[in-house]
C-alpha cells in the first residue's frame, strides 16, 4: 500500500474528473477506506463548497488531511459576461494560472454548455480565435467536467457541447474521462446522448470513439466540400484530407447507427459561392448528412466577414435546392463576444483587441431555413 500521508497527485480539485470507481481507488491509494472515495466525490458537487471542510460527513480531522491535499476545486471564475438574452460566459483561472472559458446557454428547456477541451487549439483554423496562438496544454478530465458543474449549481444542465476552445480529439483520453465521469451517478449523471463533440477532423480518433462511446453525438466540422479550400482554412485538412475524415465518420454514422453531422462555418468571403453550396450539397446527399450553417462570428485578427442575411439565406437556399437538409444556427450572446476563445482573448490582450468570437454557438436553438 502506497504511504497514507502522500498527496493525491496533483490535488484533490482532480477527483472532479473521477467516476466512482476511480474515487474508490484513488481513496484507497492514499489509505483511506475505498468508501471515501465516493463520499469525498459527491460532497464536491454540493453548491458552495470551495475547501474540504465545507465537504459534508468528513470530520474534522479528515478535512484537515483532505486540506493539505491542495486546492478542492479545479478552477476558479475571474471573469464573467452575461448576455441580455440569458447566455453567461465564464473565464476559470485554473490551477497554474492559465485560463479557460466556458460559455452557459439557457433556453426555455434546455441549459446547454460550451466547454472546451484544451488552453488554446494547435489546429490554427483561420477564421478562429481560439486557434490564434497555437495550443498552451490539455485540459484534465477534472477541468473539463468542472465547466459543467460550474455552471450546473446555478441551474441544471441538460446538454453538453465541446465547441469551447481546443481539439478535443487531440485531447482524447482526457475528453473521455470528462464524459465518463459526467455520467457517473455521483456526478452530474449526465447522459452520453446529451453529449455532442465537434471535430476538425481526426479520422483515427473518430473511429476509436465508436467503439469507446457510441452514443455521444459526433460533429464534423466540415467548412468546405473541397480540399482546395478546406486546406486553405482548415490547416489540418492538408494532414487528413476530406475523404478521410468523411470515411471515418460514415464508419462512425454506421456503427452508432446515426446521421452524420456537418458544420459549416459561413465565411463571406471564403466558402460561399455558388460552387461551394454544390459541393456541399453534394457530400451531404452522398451520406445521408445534416448541415449545420454557423454564420460567421468574426474575430478582429482574421481576415474573414460575416456573410449578411441575405447571404446566408441564398446559400441555404441552394444547398437546400439540391437536396442538402440543413439547419441555420442562431446566434446567441452576440452582445458579450460569446462564445468561447474570446473573453480569454479580450482578458489577457491590451483594451480593443481581440473582439469577436464563437458567438453562433451551434446548439439546438436556430430555425430552419427556407
Ligand atoms: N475544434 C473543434 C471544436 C471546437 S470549435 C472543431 O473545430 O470542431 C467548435 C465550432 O465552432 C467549430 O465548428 C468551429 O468552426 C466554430 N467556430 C470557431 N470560431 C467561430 C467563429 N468565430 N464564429 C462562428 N463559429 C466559429
Ligand atoms: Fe481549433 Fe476548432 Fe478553432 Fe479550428 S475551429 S482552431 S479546430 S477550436
Amino acid at each position: 500500500m502506497s504511504d497514507p500521508a502522500a498527496p493525491a497527485p496533483g490535488g484533490l480539485w482532480r477527483l472532479w474528473g473521477m467516476t466512482a470507481a476511480e474515487a474508490r481507488a484513488w481513496a484507497a491509494s492514499i489509505g483511506l477506506p475505498a468508501f471515501r472515495g465516493e463520499q469525498i466525490l459527491q460532497g464536491l458537487h454540493r453548491p458552495g463548497v470551495a475547501t474540504a471542510a465545507d465537504i459534508k460527513g468528513l470530520g474534522p480531522e479528515l478535512a484537515a488531511r483532505l486540506g493539505a491535499l491542495g486546492p478542492v476545486l479545479p478552477g476558479t471564475e475571474v471573469t464573467r459576461q452575461e448576455s441580455r438574452d440569458g447566455t453567461v460566459k465564464s473565464l476559470l483561472r485554473l490551477h497554474d494560472g492559465r485560463q479557460v472559458e466556458c460559455v452557459s446557454i439557457p433556453t426555455a428547456v434546455r441549459h446547454t454548455i460550451c466547454v472546451s477541451s484544451q488552453v488554446g487549439c494547435a489546429v490554427g483554423c483561420t477564421f478562429c480565435a481560439s486557434g490564434l496562438n497555437g495550443v498552451e496544454r490539455d485540459l484534465d478530465a477534472a477541468e473539463i467536467v468542472y465547466q459543467i458543474a460550474w455552471h450546473h449549481q446555478r441551474r441544471p444542465v441538460t446538454n453538453i457541447v465541446f465547441m469551447g476552445s481546443g481539439e478535443p480529439l487531440f485531447n482524447y483520453d482526457q475528453v473521455l474521462r470528462a464524459i465518463r465521469a459526467l455520467g457517473d451517478e455521483h456526478g452530474l449523471g449526465l447522459g452520453r446522448r446529451r453529449i455532442t463533440v465537434s471535430t476538425s477532423g481526426v479520422p483515427k480518433r473518430i473511429r476509436q470513439l465508436a467503439d469507446d462511446e457510441p452514443q455521444v453525438t459526433l460533429a464534423f466540422s466540415i467548412h468546405a466540400a473541397d480540399n482546395e479550400t478546406r486546406s486553405r482554412i482548415v490547416p489540418l485538412n492538408r494532414r487528413w484530407p476530406l475523404d478521410e475524415v468523411l470515411e471515418a465518420m460514415a464508419d462512425y454514422s454506421t456503427k452508432v447507427g446515426r446521421r452524420m453531422t456537418l458544420e459549416y462555418v459561413l465565411l463571406a468571403e471564403a466558402n460561399m459561392t455558388p460552387g461551394h453550396a454544390e459541393r456541399l450539397a453534394a457530400v451531404a446527399r452522398r451520406f445521408g448528412a445534416h448541415i449545420n450553417l454557423i454564420p460567421y462570428n468574426p474575430v478582429m485578427e482574421t481576415p474573414h466577414q460575416r456573410p449578411t442575411t441575405a447571404q446566408v439565406k441564398a446559400f441555404a437556399e441552394r444547398v437546400e435546392a439540391l437536396g442538402g437538409h440543413l439547419t441555420v444556427r442562431g446566434q446567441r450572446g452576440a452582445d458579450i463576444d460569446a462564445a468561447c476563445g474570446q473573453l480569454k482573448r479580450r482578458a489577457e490582450t491590451p483594451a480593443g483587441e481581440g473582439g469577436g468570437g464563437k458567438g453562433d454557438i451551434p446548439v439546438d436553438i436556430g430555425t430552419p431555413a427556407g
